[in-house]
């Protein structure tokens, strides 16, 4: 299809009109390179929207230049922007001019004034204005194209973040989808302002790169970080330093230790030229833990989005089942306690993945995948998971599962308990009334005489109460749990959104899938 290119306003708004799929944006400045296009192309391939048309936006936004920054010599080349975003399959691309996106100049629109928090680190902190400059133009191009979803890279994480909290905040139900910074073979990040440096700065830019990498490095083998050399590298090439830190990949404020999620991010100049550059440190792989109370349909979830994110499923109920089976197997009275606590401490309980791509359990190397599944298993388990050495047991060798992540768990207790540094926490969740909905078309659904809905909701209230009354991990909700409430949802639909949950907090650049 031919590239549709787009002026003005009302040439916009017409386009828009015309299209019968969801518009995916991709705001750019223009200085269109192979970075750009690598998001235009992952945007065609966006598999969850039917024949997606991808419209990029060039625009040079003066709001986000200060004075002294480069908004004249800023690269302006229509036509080759045109070509560029026309090879790699966009559709339009829409190229106002200030006055249509704030028709009368900036002082007659409202200005978006980012939080401090997020705006004093980073680039924030050397570039005055520049990430308000950002938000403000992103809800003027939002509220004029209305995009189902929104494409940014993970290139400009600060940018990322703001954007992230931004539709957050203002329950913009665009979504946002990110991809890893698109590098030149030889290491340097695609930038519209590469095109500023002579081939002689190219070279010396190089160092960039493969500082960071060099920390990074060191960091996977030894698990210990050091800047010192990373400092002079920079130096040595003449990189001027504007920062080098280590940050928490959210709140970007410093960081001694590298317990959760973080950032290595720097800023040089070479020459007159300002690069951006980072790369994430993380000790273990992401964990994703789901909390929430009985019925929310916590399980089905956990092992769908386990499939879809390439996670293990840590499936805790199974691991019940497994020492229950043991009890019954090794003939163990509950009520002498050093014979529970012995064939506790001797468990040894591991998850493995058949070629099939099926979770088995073994305990003690022999897999018991079937047999906890019995009747015998499935009366005896809610008593054995009632005892409080057996609940400690296990959460000790969920802990040990977990210390090299790469995990999905669902349980009352798991974020706050188990897994409290888990990146990513949900608290999975439907009234009382969906959920006797739910249950009561699944029994008519397997041919079960149901009880009356309002019964079963009188009960499902019960039940909830006493979860959360409960001496042994009682339903809390984690302090930094994101509440997914799935009243009128389908699992297709919770798991899209758990997908938009995990992508928000773990960029793709650290995991790709799906
Ligand atoms: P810009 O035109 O520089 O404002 O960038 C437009 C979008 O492209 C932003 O979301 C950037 O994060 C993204 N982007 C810029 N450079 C790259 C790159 N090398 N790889 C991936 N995304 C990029």
């Amino acid at each position: 299809m031919q590239l549709k290119i787009l002026y003005t306003k009302s040439e916009l708004e017409a386009w828009i009109n015309d299209q019968n799929s969801a518009i995916i944006l991709i705001p750019t400045m223009g200085g269109l390179h192979a970075g750009h296009q690598f998001l235009i192309r992952k945007a065609k391939e966006t598999l969850n929207v039917n024949n997606p048309i991808v419209l990029v936006s060039i625009f040079v936004n003066p709001l986000q230049f200060s004075a002294k920054e480069d908004f004249e010599k800023y690269p302006r080349n229509l036509k080759r922007d045109s070509k560029l975003a026309s090879d790699s399959g966009a559709d339009a691309i829409w190229a106002p001019n200030v006055s249509e996106v704030f028709p009368g100049g900036e002082d007659y629109h409202f200005k978006i004034q980012v939080p401090l928090i997020l705006n004093k680190q980073l680039c924030g902190a050397n570039r005055q204005g520049h990430f308000d400059g950002v938000a403000t133009v992103i809800i003027r191009l939002i509220k004029l194209i209305q995009p189902a979803t929104l494409i940014l890279g993970e290139k400009d994480w600060q940018q990322l973040l703001i954007i992230r909290k931004l539709f957050q905040e203002l329950s913009i139900s665009t979504k946002i989808e990110s991809y890893p910074t698109f590098r030149d073979k030889n290491g340097l990040a695609y930038s519209s302002r590469n095109s500023y440096l002579s081939n002689f700065e190219k070279e010396k830019a190089l160092a960039l790169p493969q500082a960071l990498k060099a920390v990074i490095d060191e960091f996977n083998t030894t698990k210990t970080i050091n800047l010192s050399k990373a400092t002079s590298k920079l130096k040595e090439n003449d990189l001027e330093i504007e920062y080098l830190k280590i940050v928490d990949a959210y709140t970007l404020k410093e960081r001694e230790d590298t317990n959760s999620l973080c950032l290595l991010a720097a800023a040089v100049r070479c020459g007159t030229t300002r690069l951006i550059d980072h790369t994430f440190l993380m000790k273990r792989k992401p964990i994703i833990a789901i909390d929430g109370p009985a019925g929310a349909g916590k399980s089905t979830v956990t092992k769908e989005i386990a499939k879809k994110l390439g996670l293990i499923y840590l499936d805790t109920g199974s691991m019940y089942r497994a020492v229950t089976w043991l009890i019954q197997r090794d003939l163990i009275d509950l009520d002498n306690k050093k014979m529970v606590d012995q064939t506790l401490k001797n468990l040894k309980l591991e998850f493995q993945t058949s070629n099939e791509g099926k979770q088995n359990i073994l305990i003690n190397d022999i897999d018991i995948t079937e047999q906890i599944r019995s009747p015998e298993v499935t009366s005896l388990v809610s008593k054995i998971a009632s005892i409080e050495s057996v609940r400690e047991a296990l959460t000790s060798q969920q802990k040990s599962i977990g210390n090299k992540g790469g995990i999905v768990a669902e349980e009352r207790d798991i974020g706050t308990v188990v897994f409290p540094d888990a990146e990513v926490k949900v608290f999975l969740t439907a009234s009382p009334q969906e959920r006797a909905r739910r249950r009561y078309l699944d029994l008519q659904k397997r041919g079960y005489q149901s009880p009356r809905i309002e019964d079963l909701e009188r009960e499902i209230k019960e039940r909830d109460l006493q979860d959360t009354q409960r001496e042994i991990a009682p339903l809390i909700k984690a302090e930094d749990a994101i509440e997914l409430i799935t009243d009128g949802m389908n699992i297709k639909a919770v798991i899209t959104e758990l997908t938009q949950i995990f992508r928000s907090k773990i960029p793709k650049e650290i995991w790709p899938t799906p």
